[in-house]
């Protein structure tokens, strides 16, 4: 059985107030770039602690386009996108935010991108973001810049989750089993042609951004050990520096203690024991960090937990695991 033309899959966590304005758009773009309304929505319920699963399903049950899954729990926005794509059947896919500041209209353009430049992955990028604070403006750039210095994949500057892919793009996306996802770098991983696509962010619809400094916190962690072992290698190099400058260090010990001046210079020992034992814990703490993601892989749990699905009878309804 082939799937649609095209899925449109949505991560929700608290996002009761902007579902149906979602719904009411993205179904109006779906109907106008798709021939047929041969088109389905996928709306996955992250385990939102306002009545967004039954306002989705409210919505499933007018609209046979729809299928609405709730997960057990909040599994965070990237394994929520992840069972959303593992359930889609599109022949295209177009991930996109529930709150609006991603415009649906768009879709029809970004098709046409895709159509005209033979590319398996559009991916939109933000020129102009609004409504959001300095701060996160100015944290999201720092990150991007940071992570385009630290990892090999060329993972594209100011760009979100919001992008068109193809069926083989998706696939070769869902074939990647780790459990630290980060989704964005891990499309740019797999390669095939991706061109972007220019757009200004606009303000969420309603509610306030899900996405707390301490989950951008861990947002970037994922990232950059996800996509780099660069801070692995510094380390390395540090200790190796270091190697130097204590042989040097050793050097002039020894010339002290052959010159008769051996005891002195509290300041210069307390110095060097305070400076190494911090950069000593950092390094130690780094390692951790990597340490902790290579037991969370190798425990191979299933990404995410689906509690129920709601609408689209006779769709493709596999959970994913
Ligand atoms: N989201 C989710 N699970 C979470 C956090 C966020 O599914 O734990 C969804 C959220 O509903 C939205 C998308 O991920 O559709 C992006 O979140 P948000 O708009 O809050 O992030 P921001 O745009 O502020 O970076
Ligand atoms: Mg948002």
């Amino acid at each position: 059985m082939t799937g649609p033309q095209l899925s449109i899959v949505i991560p929700c966590f608290n996002e009761e107030a902007c579902l149906p304005e979602l719904h009411r758009r993205v179904t109006m773009a779906a109907r106008t770039a798709v021939v047929g309304e041969d088109y389905e929505l996928v709306l996955v319920n992250d385990g939102s602690r306002d009545g967004s699963w039954p306002v989705m399903q409210r919505l499933a049950a007018g609209d046979p386009r729809l299928l609405a899954v709730n997960l057990s729990r909040n599994h965070g926005h990237q394994l929520a996108l992840t069972a959303g794509l593992d359930l889609c059947s599109g022949e295209k896919i177009l991930i996109i935010d529930a709150d609006l500041q991603d415009p649906p209209e768009l879709l029809g353009d970004m098709l046409a991108a895709m159509e005209s430049q033979e590319a398996d992955v559009v991916y939109a990028v933000r020129r102009a973001r609004a409504g959001e604070t300095a701060f996160k403006k100015a944290t999201a750039s720092l990150f991007y810049r940071l992570l385009a210095r630290l990892t090999d994949v060329e993972i594209p500057l100011d760009t979100g989750d919001f992008r068109l892919m193809s069926r083989r793009a998706l696939d070769a996306l869902l074939s990647m089993p780790e459990q630290a996802r980060f989704i964005r770098g891990m499309v740019a991983w797999i390669g095939f042609r991706q061109v972007p696509f220019l757009y200004d962010r606009r303000e969420r619809h309603a509610g306030h951004s899900k996405y707390p400094l301490s989950k951008m916190l861990a947002f970037a962690f994922d990232a950059i050990t996800g996509f780099s072992t660069a801070p692995l290698r510094w380390a390395s190099h540090f200790g190796l520096a270091l190697v130097a400058v204590s042989f040097l260090l050793v050097l002039y010990i020894a010339y002290g203690w052959l010159a008769g001046n051996a005891i002195q210079g509290w300041t210069s020992m307390m110095l060097v024991v305070v400076v190494l034992g911090a950069v000593q814990m950092f390094v130690l703490g780094m390692i951790g960090e990597y340490l902790g993601r290579l037991y969370i892989e190798t425990k191979r749990r299933p990404l995410y937990i689906v509690a129920d699905v709601a609408g689209r009878a006779g769709g493709r309804q596999s959970l994913g695991y």
